[in-house]
């Protein structure tokens, strides 16, 4: 068991134990099972990383935990926010290896689209991660560290009952909404998206362990409802994922033929559109309170005709369902344009008329590579070339 955990300079990272590993490590290192769950709740809820800060627990007892234990967070090495407020992280891991994160506020959530891998092996055609040659899976650890990364630079954190003055919130704010530690405004992360980069379903196990630690309720506490799965149409997990972790599911379906799939999603060839539909059908949980969300990048003259809008009407009926229409986020090189406002608009139409929501998705941070579909490589170019992506940058 304990051999699993990555090191550090001989210390052990307790971040992305879920509680049952976390019981197991803390009863092999002679705690008592209410340890564990005393560190639970500093770890998840609190998002503390200095054990010395544990004050529920005795002076001796961090003492042992820091001579043996560590609460790593990956280093961020970039941290930019766009004009419209969306956020991204570039954080580093102790290999080298560099992931992004982004956040993007609404008025009524904020939404954190986490990646799973470094890189992606699907090479989508209009994707730019997949242009990228290092690829790993990220462990638990570095999954759910996304999570508090954000929560983090967000100043989200419960403030511990020491701080507070008596009638003041859990979460302390300024007149304006904000956490005087931190610039962070609300609502800070409600909601997960696992659209960022990588493939989920090719990494399940470690996605599903952080996913189970970050709806745990005593901790992070960001409900199943609020998560949702993205996948190119991984079939054979598809079940698995919706019976297991019951999260919301997206699809990124982008073509209602299986040779125009075939060219923008090759995973296609081996997963075809009317296999992944019937996974879809059947995915459990799924209902009209629960759709699945079918994600359709707009590439001019590829995907965007009328024809095509009422092949996808055809295709999904059975399934509840909604269409998010995604315009193209071009990127250097790319071989696609992305569809006329006409185009899309007239697309949308044709769905909506049918019966499904289909509202095209607003880009979000488009100015600092933020949007989908945009994630790491353009950082790791501009920053080859010495330039910057034009932005307001912030340490
Ligand atoms: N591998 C998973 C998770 C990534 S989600 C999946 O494919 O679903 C990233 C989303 O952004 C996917 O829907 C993807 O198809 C979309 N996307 C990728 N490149 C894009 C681009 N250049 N413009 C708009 N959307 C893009």
């Amino acid at each position: 068991m304990a051999s699993e955990i990555p090191t550090t300079n001989q210390r052990r990272d307790l971040v992305g134990l879920d509680r049952i590993n976390l019981a197991a490590e803390m009863a092999g290192f002679g705690a008592q099972p209410f340890r564990a769950r005393q560190l639970w709740h500093w770890i998840y809820h609190r998002g503390v990383t200095d054990f010395s800060q544990m004050t529920s627990l005795s002076k001796a007892f961090r003492g042992r935990l820091a001579e043996d234990y560590e609460l790593i967070r990956p280093a961020v090495t970039r941290s930019l926010v766009s004009a419209d407020g969306t956020r991204k992280w570039l954080l580093r891991f102790p290999d080298g290896h560099e992931v992004e994160t982004v956040y993007i506020p609404e008025e009524d959530r904020g939404t954190l689209c986490v990646s799973s891998q470094v890189g992606c092996t699907l090479n989508c055609t209009f994707c730019h991660t997949g242009t990228q040659l290092l690829v790993r899976n990220l462990t638990p650890a570095e999954i759910v560290a996304q999570v508090m990364v954000a929560r983090d630079a967000l100043g989200e954190w419960p403030l511990p009952q020491a701080d507070r003055l008596p009638g003041t919130p859990e979460v302390a704010t300024d007149a304006h909404g904000l956490n005087p530690r931190t610039e962070g405004p609300r609502p800070g992360v409600t909601n997960i998206v696992l659209m960022g980069m990588g493939e989920p379903l090719y990494n399940y196990d470690n996605v599903a362990t952080a996913m189970k630690i970050a709806m745990d309720p005593e901790g992070l506490s960001i409900s199943r409802r609020k998560i949702t799965l993205s996948t190119a149409g991984v079939v054979p997990m598809i079940r698995r994922c919706g019976a297991e972790l019951a999260v919301n599911l997206a699809i990124s379906l982008h073509a209602v033929r299986d040779e125009i799939r075939n060219r923008l999603v090759p995973l296609n060839h081996k997963y075809p559109i009317a296999e992944l539909l019937d996974a879809c059908r059947n995915y459990p949980g799924a209902s009209n309170a629960r759709r699945i969300t079918f994600e359709y990048v707009m590439l001019k003259g590829v995907n965007d005709s009328p024809a095509d809008a009422r092949e996808l009407v055809r295709l999904i009926a059975g399934i509840p369902a909604k269409v998010n229409l995604i315009p193209f986020n071009p990127w250097p090189g790319a071989p696609y344009e992305c569809s006329t406002d006409t185009a899309i608009a007239a697309f949308s139409d044709i769905v909506f008329a049918a019966g499904y929501s289909a509202p095209v998705r607003t880009p979000r941070g488009r100015d600092i590579f933020a949007a989908c579909g945009q994630l790491k490589s353009a950082s790791v170019r501009a920053r080859r070339s010495g330039r910057e992506p034009e932005a307001v940058s912030s340490p």
